[in-house]
């Protein structure tokens, strides 16, 4: 196998480390993890590969230009995977320049630097400079909300439910309508990049994809947080309805096509990557729900005679007793899904997991990681900063 160096973005935070970790597990490539660590950083996620003699971990500001530089120089990588970003659409709601900075800004600095040692590698090494690749990852949510530019096609079905009467997908020619600042952010990034490729050639490569979940995942989150509100009897908010559809894909899956996509993808093109898991917010709440009533199940108090270690003592029988409807954020998209169909044709990249196996992994990994979760809950994970360098 040609071995490369791997110069990643975001390498701490939760599908950059996943990527870390497929790469020094699973193949014999060389990887450079450049990350700020901001609060959704977390070394703690790669404690399995930070003794490799393949990693490198340099902590480091994609908006800063002069050490971008420097960690191309040094470095020489052959591909570059920018996963750095803001991430939370909650948080990107509360405060939008953070996300205009770093998703914005940090990817027109790396995008400037990526190029400035491109150049210099056409000059000094050609073959080098003819395989390099800078795989930009994105979200499905710059393509807005599909429910709504199918609003007339479901007026005359409006009793059915969502999943029967949506059909159509994300496909990568779909046009760009971002909904909020977070996803404005990831779709001005996007332009950018295929500028750069366009107007001075960078070899570049863009994915879009669905949502992830799997180990690891910040206990802000969606599933962690209906996991970890539950496993503690804490009502378990879902907004308003329920009824948005969100189109979920594994962790590791999503690693695994961003690995094949940055060593095996066309320049130029973009990829669309989705697991083909269609769920309603509240048909995922209610499986975590019976996942664990089934892993860990509820007593009532007054029925418990002898205590047992995987018994929680309870007033409710189920987890889905738990569920409370919560006002709807504003702005919130009714429905994402995609048309993976590219990358499984080009590339040959099919999902490992379906929603069932991987929300059963998931919630298996949270029930024997308490450390990695509780040590995120109460702050003691970042502890682990190291300064500027
Ligand atoms: P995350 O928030 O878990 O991690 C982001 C990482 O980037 C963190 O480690 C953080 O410290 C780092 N970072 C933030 N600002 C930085 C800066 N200025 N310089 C250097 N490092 C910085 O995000 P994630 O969920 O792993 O997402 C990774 C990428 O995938 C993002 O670009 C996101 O837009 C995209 N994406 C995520 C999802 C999802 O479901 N999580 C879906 C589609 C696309």
């Amino acid at each position: 196998m040609d071995i490369k160096t791997f110069l990643i973005t975001g390498g701490a935070g939760f599908i950059g480390s996943a990527v870390v970790r497929e790469l020094i597990q699973n193949t014999q490539h060389n990887v450079i993890n450049i990350d700020k660590l901001t609060y959704a950083g977390n070394l703690e996620s790669l404690a399995s590969v930070e003794n490799s003699d393949r990693y490198t971990f340099e902590q480091a500001d994609i908006c800063d230009a002069q050490a971008m530089q420097r960690l191309f120089e040094t470095y020489q990588p052959d591909v570059v995977m920018h996963l750095a970003a803001e991430s939370h659409v909650d948080r990107s709601i509360d405060g939008p320049a953070e996300f205009i900075q770093t998703n914005v800004v940090g990817t027109a600095v790396l995008l400037e630097a990526a190029r400035a040692y491109w150049k210099s590698l056409q000059q000094q090494d050609a073959p080098k400079a003819e395989a390099f690749r800078f795989h930009h990852i994105s979200t499905d949510e710059v393509y807005g909300d599909l429910a709504e530019n199918e609003a007339l096609v479901v007026k005359s079905q409006e009793n059915a439910s969502p999943l029967t009467t949506h059909h159509s997908l994300f496909t990568e020619q779909t046009p760009y309508a971002p909904s909020s600042p977070y996803s404005a952010s990831k779709a001005s990034s996007d332009h950018l990049v295929r500028a750069w490729q366009r107007t001075y050639g960078l070899p570049t490569l863009v994915t879009n994809c669905s949502n992830n979940y799997g180990p690891y995942h910040f206990p802000e989150k969606l599933i962690p947080l209906m996991i970890l509100n539950a496993l503690a009897g804490k009502p378990l908010p879902v907004y308003g309805d329920g009824q948005q559809i969100r189109d979920w894909l594994f962790v590791e899956d999503h690693a695994r096509a961003l690995i094949k996509v940055a060593t095996e993808g066309k320049v130029g093109e973009t990829y669309n990557i989705g697991g083909h898991n269609e769920q309603t917010n509240l048909h995922v709440v209610e499986t975590i729900c019976e996942i664990l009533d089934e892993l860990v199940p509820l007593k009532a108090d007054e029925d418990v005679q002898a205590s047992s270690p995987t018994i929680h003592h309870s007033p409710f029988t189920t987890y889905k007793q738990l569920i409370t409807f919560v006002t709807d954020r504003p702005g919130h998209d009714v429905r994402y899904a995609i048309d993976a169909s590219k990358i499984e044709h080009e590339l040959g990249w099919v999902p490992q997991e379906t929603f069932e196996t991987g929300l059963r992994k998931t919630v298996q990994w949270y029930l024997v990681n308490e450390t990695w979760w509780k040590r995120v809950q109460d702050g003691s994970y970042q502890g682990q900063r190291l300064g500027s360098l």
